[in-house]
Order: structure tokens, then C-alpha cells, then sequence
């Protein structure tokens, strides 16, 4: 593949960084995983899954057409499976890379009775969302895992 050595998701794909419950779902273009811990963190929002290229490719207007189209589909996806594995309310699907250039779209639930203020981007900065250690995440990764394995596309 096209890896490159200081990439983070390049790193994860490949094993060299160590993801709470794997990779959930991978095929050839694409790969589910869920956001592990950042430095300083004990705990993560719970139900926030990134569907990566596996291609190192920074720019969605750069993704091949068969590319887009299993993104698109597996966004799909983990939105499906967020709502039935967490009773999430709402699924948001939102791109940025500023930060790392490998394309990642990020799909968080909403859990309901989050407050209005938190809606949209800001979704994993309500206090009292349901938050988890490695251990959890690790454990809705494999929820996550059985129900697109039990509901095939
Ligand atoms: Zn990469």
C-alpha cells in the first residue's frame, strides 16, 4: 500500500499503533475504526467512528471513484450501526483534515437529551455524554464489529 512512516492513520491500518477493539471493519479501499484515546485523555466520547481511506490520500476531491464510493457507503454504515448498538438519536458525518492529511470522516451519534448548545461539531463536549476508557471503547468496537458482520450491505 501506499503507507506513509509519520501518518497516524497509515500507522493504525498497519498495526504499528495500538487501537482499542482493532480495526472494526476493513476492505481493500476503506477501514472503520473508532477514536482511541488522546494523549491526555482517561476517557473518549463514546460513538465516534472514522471511516479512513486505506490509500494515504489527504483531499476528498482526490479519492478515486471506487474510493468515494465505498466511503460513502460505509459512512452509511456506521451510521446504521451507531444508532442500533448505542440508541444514538442522531448521526452526524463530518470531514476536516487539518489536522492529519489522510482522509477521515468522522460519524458521531448524537445521544438524545443532549442539549441543543452541543448539536453539530461540538457533540463530544457535552459533560455528561457517555465516555469511556480504552476497555469500553474497545468493548463498542466489537458491538459495532458483530452488527455490520450480522447486517451485510
Ligand atoms: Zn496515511
Amino acid at each position: 500500500m501506499s503507507e506513509k512512516k509519520d501518518c497516524i492513520v497509515c500507522q493504525k491500518h498497519s498495526g504499528k499503533i495500538s487501537l482499542p477493539g482493532g480495526i472494526i471493519f476493513e476492505n481493500d479501499l476503506i477501514a472503520i475504526t473508532h477514536a482511541h484515546l488522546l494523549d491526555e485523555e482517561t476517557q473518549h466520547y463514546l460513538g465516534h467512528l472514522f471511516v479512513e481511506t486505506k490509500r494515504h490520500v489527504a483531499e476528498l476531491g482526490d479519492l478515486t471513484e471506487a474510493e468515494a464510493r465505498e466511503a460513502g457507503l460505509q459512512v452509511c454504515r456506521a451510521a446504521q450501526a451507531l444508532k442500533r448498538v448505542l440508541g444514538v438519536e442522531h448521526v452526524y458525518a463530518f470531514y476536516i483534515g487539518d489536522g492529519v492529511p489522510h482522509v477521515h470522516i468522522h460519524v458521531i451519534g448524537r445521544y438524545p437529551g443532549a442539549p441543543r448548545e452541543y448539536w453539530g461539531a461540538k457533540v463530544d463536549e457535552w459533560p455528561d455524554a457517555p465516555k469511556g476508557d480504552e476497555k469500553a471503547i474497545a468493548a463498542l468496537a466489537e458491538q459495532v464489529h458483530a452488527w455490520l458482520e450480522a447486517n451485510p450491505a
